[in-house]
């Protein structure tokens, strides 16, 4: 509800609010300093979009980032799909930007990336890899974090895969009821323990038997995204995928 509200409110606003700031304080290229954007079309068009196509659990190369049969015992994602390794710079750098700039910014330079990259023929694969009309579920923030950061940086990357054909964002499906420590201070044995228990389904008939597609914006271990595809997976939904911008 909150995050339909804040969209809503964004819709409205964004346009009078981004005019506001470009006055104030002009946008500038974080990469190449042309003024206009925090990441102008071109640069974040020359951005890695081949993709990273590990397993999800144990990080081999595998095509289409499928869960190796090794590890699909304890892991509930099927595929995990991310554009680009963490350790490319400049990925990294728009990931850590994001998580401070308005939202306005954040949809802009997440969709044309994820644009780019679902535009690529050799990608166009892995949509039908995944499944046919996804429901696409950004992973939720605490209401209370979201309330902090204005906006949730996974919301975007969903819309731009609804707009490449992937399927309908339903962001209303899953709820996050506890808020976890910042996985990032953690290890990978903390990160697990982090992660149960954190998310609950509110509209069970939204995934009973469909594909879900999980969007995040960085995917490391895969705890976070495991812990939201069991929960999903006890409510009934059919198979499960993951989607991320940065892998690792
Ligand atoms: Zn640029
Ligand atoms: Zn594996």
């Amino acid at each position: 509800m909150l995050g339909r509200l804040a969209a809503g409110a964004g819709r409205v606003g964004s346009s009078i609010v981004s005019w506001c700031a470009d006055v104030l304080a002009p946008r500038v290229c974080l990469s190449c300093g042309v003024e206009g954007a925090w990441w102008c079309v071109s640069c974040v068009a020359q951005l890695p979009v081949s993709g990273s196509f590990v397993c999800g659990r144990c990080e081999r190369p595998s095509p289409a980032g499928r869960t190796c049969a090794t590890c699909a015992r304890d892991f509930p994602l099927q595929h995990v799909i991310s554009i680009a390794p963490y350790a490319v710079a400049s990925v990294q750098q728009m990931v850590q930007m994001v998580k401070y700039m308005p939202a306005h910014d954040v949809a802009q330079a997440y969709a044309i990336l994820v644009a780019e990259f679902c535009a690529r023929p050799a990608n166009a694969a892995l949509r039908a890899a995944v499944g046919h009309d996804l429901i696409l579920i950004p992973i939720p923030l605490h209401w209370s974090r979201e309330l902090e950061r204005g906006f949730n940086q996974s919301a975007p990357i969903a819309a731009a895969l609804a707009d490449a054909g992937w399927g309908t964002v339903h962001d209303e499906v899953l709820v996050r009821v506890r808020r976890s420590a910042p996985q990032a201070m953690l290890t990978r044995a903390a990160r697990l323990e982090n992660m149960t228990d954190v998310f609950t389904v509110q509209r069970p008939d939204a995934v009973r038997g469909r594909a879900v597609l999980l969007v995040d914006d960085v995917c490391t271990t895969g705890a976070t995204m495991s812990s939201a595809a069991r929960t999903l997976r006890r409510a009934g939904a059919g198979t499960i995928s993951g989607f991320a911008i940065a892998r690792g």
